[in-house]
């Protein structure tokens, strides 16, 4: 009888807001966009209230990262496990 191998749990992966402020010029879309997890500071800037970005959100994540025009707003997949 051969050993059993583990089976790997399934996990679903989780998707995580980057902004890179090096970049970022303070356009606003991301902010915009994605209101529940983003909010600006006192200097126009994005601000990151929540990193994990829920599923219903995640078009809008996507719209952000193609409308930043300086590429400074990512959306990372990430597995649960890795966070
Ligand atoms: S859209 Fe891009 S450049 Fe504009 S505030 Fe967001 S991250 Fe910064």
């Amino acid at each position: 009888m051969e050993p059993k191998t583990p089976r790997r749990k399934l996990r679903r992966p989780e998707y995580l807001l980057v902004i890179d402020p090096t970049v970022c010029d303070g356009y606003g879309y991301c902010v915009e966009l994605l209101p529940s997890n983003l909010s600006f500071d006192d200097w126009g800037y994005p601000m990151i209230k929540t990193r994990k970005v829920d599923e219903q959100d995640l078009e809008l994540a996507y719209r952000a990262v193609k409308l930043c025009p300086k590429l400074a707003f990512k959306v990372n997949k990430v597995k649960s496990k890795d966070i």
